[in-house]
């Protein structure tokens, strides 16, 4: 991408596009003819023409050249006739005058200048939002670019969580963001720093690159939600093969977030913990989406399998049993009951 395409390669167009170019800007020189092209001059360098070209530094390669110097006497022979003239002066030191102020040239400066985010944990895969403050503090206008917001653990840009387009800002003006960005569902759960920054695709040539990035000043949580059994009923004093019976519990979301819909299932157990050797009841019960800090308590009738052995058992409920809530902790997700349940 250029900042500017310039036709023609001569006189005009290649002083202009040398002189963008030294300033900073992507030049595209083009010109239909290939170099030497065969365009009518005299091939003379007029004196200010001359000290343009010391300006610019170009005059001493113009030299090496091997193109002669003009003496104070012209003659412009151009075959049938030749011209004859003069450019002797009194004083060879007065022709130059420079101006009485100076032309600024200079480029646009966009930094962020104010950056908000919430204080409410999020999920992987949640959105929150966040506000920021964009502004040109150069002196000339800024064309389009985009703001680009980034999780961090240490304040440098790390994950992409979104973006926003940002068309043109003149000299001064700032753009007001406010936008939910997305944390990818990958995201390890962590204290992460926001960062914003301005024209992250360098799109625009500015006169500081290294400030257009700001950092949170507080961290946003990434977080998983943690389900627990806070209580479990007692099961009937005893219970054949094949009988039902109801149980209840409490499934709680004691994490930060909120947990999506899961499933509890219920155990017989000789030591009120799920391990090996556990039998399995049929009756599942099913529990909606949980906030963060709430419980859902309820029952379901549940079935003692034929084939378990004569014994006594605790009922272990275990929240999500099949695991469908990625969690902060998947060890706590079980409880014993109290009493037991005698199987002849
Ligand atoms: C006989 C004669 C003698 C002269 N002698 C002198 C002299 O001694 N000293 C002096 O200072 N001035 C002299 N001049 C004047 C000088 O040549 C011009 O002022 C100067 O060339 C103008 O420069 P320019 O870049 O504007 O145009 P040009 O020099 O005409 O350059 C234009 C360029 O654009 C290219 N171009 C045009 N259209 C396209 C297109 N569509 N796509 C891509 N490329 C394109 C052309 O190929 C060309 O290279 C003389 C002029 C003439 C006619």
């Amino acid at each position: 991408m250029y900042d500017a395409i310039i036709v023609g390669a001569r006189c005009a167009g290649s002083p202009t596009a040398m002189l963008l170019a030294r300033n900073g800007y992507r030049v595209l020189l083009l010109d239909k003819a290939t170099f030497p092209s065969d365009t009518i001059s005299t091939h003379i360098i007029w004196p200010h023409g001359a000290e343009i070209m010391d300006r610019w530094g170009l005059l001493d390669r113009l030299a090496a050249t091997g193109c002669p110097p003009v003496a104070l006497n012209l003659i412009f022979d151009v075959g049938p006739f030749a011209l004859h003239g003069a450019v002797t002066e009194t004083n060879e030191t007065n022709n130059c005058r420079a101006s009485a102020t100076a032309v600024q040239i200079t480029r646009p400066d966009l930094a962020v200048t104010a950056l908000g985010i919430p204080t409410a944990p999020v999920a992987p895969g949640g959105t929150f939002k966040v506000t920021d403050t964009v502004k040109n503090q150069g002196t000339v206008a800024a064309g389009a670019f985009t703001t680009r917001y980034y999780l961090s653990l240490n304040s440098t840009k790390d994950i992409v969580v979104g973006s926003r387009s940002v068309s043109s800002l003149s000299a001064g003006q700032t753009s007001n963001g406010n936008l939910n960005v997305t944390v990818p569902s990958g995201t390890s759960p962590g204290a992460y720093y926001v960062v914003s920054c301005a024209d992250d695709s360098n799109t625009v040539v500015e006169t500081d690159e290294a400030n257009n990035c700001r950092v949170s000043a507080s961290t946003i949580q990434v977080a998983l939600p943690d389900l627990v059994i806070t209580a479990v009923g007692n099961p009937p004093a005893s219970a054949a093969k094949g009988a039902k019976f109801r149980i209840t519990d409490t499934t709680k979301n004691q994490g930060t977030v909120t947990a999506t819909a899961s499933a509890t299932r219920y155990y017989l157990s000789t030591d009120q913990q799920k391990g090996g050797g556990d039998v399995l009841l049929s009756g599942t019960r099913s529990v909606s989406s949980l906030n963060a800090g709430q419980s859902a308590s309820g029952n379901v009738n549940v079935t003692i399998p034929a084939t378990t052995p004569a014994g006594t058992y605790y009922v272990v409920a275990c929240a999500d049993d099949a695991g469908a809530v990625t969690e902060g902790d998947e060890t706590n997700n079980c409880k014993g009951s109290a009493g037991t349940v005698v199987v002849p």
